[in-house]
């Protein structure tokens, strides 16, 4: 990829929709997978007259949240209004913060396997949500495509914090690493569900290269549309790539943004003209500046988790680096914690089987499960993920689930060897005539007729002693 002499700068830009109970200025209930526009009211949908008022609980969010980027928290927060023109948008403007956000500078850590990146938070600020454009008919696709557009507006208002990160990145992995510990930090504050695929997670990326020791930056691109963190990072390296090829080139990289196509890999640019960024902020003038108690900003910090890049450095030195921080970007680290047994092999069952069979951690019960993998040697492959696919059913218990999936009854295996043994006749005089080999050959018989579910060390006691008979 990057060539040696080219080092990449990446900025973020990541949108979080708070799971607040109701929208950011009215009491409408957030709930846009409802019907279409059955949650509006005159203050979202920008009725002449209609006054906003600020959802304390998204301030508290933002203020947590803030905190767990190591913001500094504004005493006193303004918001503005972002004027531009588009369909999703009714007031002609959206709110949101300007030169005084609720969360200003602060600095998130992520463990690297050598060192940490200190990552720099420009701000987090709070706003409102567009509402959404449904395309329809024509060849789909963007409005250029469709016959008409419908606008759902139960989405307009809905409370979002976008979080700036300075230009600290210096790969696409780091992107990804960072996004992934954000993204746990923001579930486990309890404030979004922060799903790419549903859109309450959203992330821009700014990427410029320059050369190695270069210390200014050069002209950076966007790029949007990204929907999962596999494709940020290929978004990410096919745009390094570009650049390099334009300044090698002896040309010159212009500022654009381009969307990525996941499909085919390819950046596409944007019409220019989808870029003015001419917003003329003004201060809105219907709301009163946002002013945390120190009370509230006391209890948040009181209340702040111990951060996911604290946990990858707590589990290395057991587990190394990468089960370390599959561990905790995957949220399984809680579950880790309260299993027995050998670290390591707990460790893999959950990066591996666990993580497989799509079981979430905090379902299973971790004594139960620790009773699996002490197991899991003891008892045929099969049976053993059909316990761990299990194992966060409620009530689940290892012990009896093992005994009656696995097939070790003496008497139940008994009369299925005898009936192999004389449905094989000519194998088994090969057997005792010395063609010991052929053992494997019943084992496998018998596991065939009992899908696998056999315990293979009595299977074969079994069959060691009939054909020595
Ligand atoms: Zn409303």
């Amino acid at each position: 990829m990057a060539g040696l002499s080219w080092e990449p700068v990446i900025g973020l830009e990541i949108h979080v929709q708070l799971k607040t109970r109701t929208k950011m200025f009215c009491a409408c209930e957030v709930a846009y997978f409802d019907t279409p526009n059955s949650h509006t009211c005159p203050v979202c949908l920008a009725h002449p007259g209609a006054l906003p008022v600020a959802n304390a609980k998204a301030i508290e969010y933002t203020v947590k949240l803030g905190l767990a980027l190591g913001c500094e928290i504004a005493p006193r927060a303004l918001f503005h209004r972002k004027n531009y023109f588009y369909p999703d948008l009714p007031k002609g403007y959206q709110i949101s913060q300007y030169d005084v956000p609720l969360c200003g500078k602060g600095a998130f850590t992520v463990p690297e396997p050598e060192g940490d990146r200190v990552v720099g938070i420009t701000r987090a600020h709070l706003e409102e949500d567009a509402a959404k454009n449904v395309h329809v008919g024509g060849t789909g696709g963007r409005i250029g495509g469709a016959a008409h557009t419908n606008v759902d507006f139960n989405r307009g208002g809905t409370p979002l914090v976008e979080i700036v990160t300075e230009p600290d990145l210096r790969s696409s992995d780091e992107a990804k690493r960072f996004l992934q510990l954000l993204r746990r930090t923001i579930v486990e504050l309890g404030i979004s569900d922060a799903e790419m695929e549903k859109g309450t997670l959203r992330v821009d990326a700014n990427v410029s290269v320059r050369e190695r020791g270069e210390t200014g930056y050069r002209t950076r691109a966007e790029l949007k549309n990204m929907n999962s963190f596999n494709f940020i990072a290929r978004g990410i390296d096919a745009e390094i790539e570009r650049q390099i090829g334009v300044w090698e080139g002896g040309g010159e990289v212009v500022q654009q943004t381009f969307d990525f196509d996941a499909a085919t890999g390819k950046l596409t640019p944007r019409r220019a003209k989808e870029e003015a960024d001419d917003y003329r902020y003004f201060p809105e003038p219907d709301l009163v500046p946002v002013e945390p108690s120190a009370e509230l900003v006391e209890r948040a910090r009181a209340e702040l988790p111990e951060l996911p890049g604290t946990r990858v450095r707590r589990l290395e030195p057991e587990l190394g680096f990468d089960l370390a921080e599959g561990l905790v970007a995957s949220g399984r680290d809680r579950l880790f914690a309260r299993t027995p047994g050998d670290r390591r092999a707990v460790a893999n069952v959950l990066m591996n089987e666990l993580a497989g069979a799509g079981v979430d951690p905090d379902a299973v019960d971790g004594d139960e499960l620790g009773k699996l993998i002490e197991a899991r040697n003891r008892v045929p492959r099969p049976v053993f993920a059909d316990a761990i696919a299990r194992s966060g059913d409620e009530g689940f218990s290892a012990d009896p689930f093992l005994a009656e999936e696995a097939t070790s009854d003496v008497a139940e295996l008994g009369p299925l060897i005898d009936e192999i043994l004389a449905a094989n006749a000519g194998q088994v005089a090969a057997y005792r005539s010395g063609k010991e080999g052929l053992l494997g050959f019943f084992v496998g018989q018998v596991m065939k007729r009992t899908d696998g579910k056999a315990d293979p060390r009595v299977v074969n006691e079994l069959l060691r002693a009939k054909l020595s008979a």
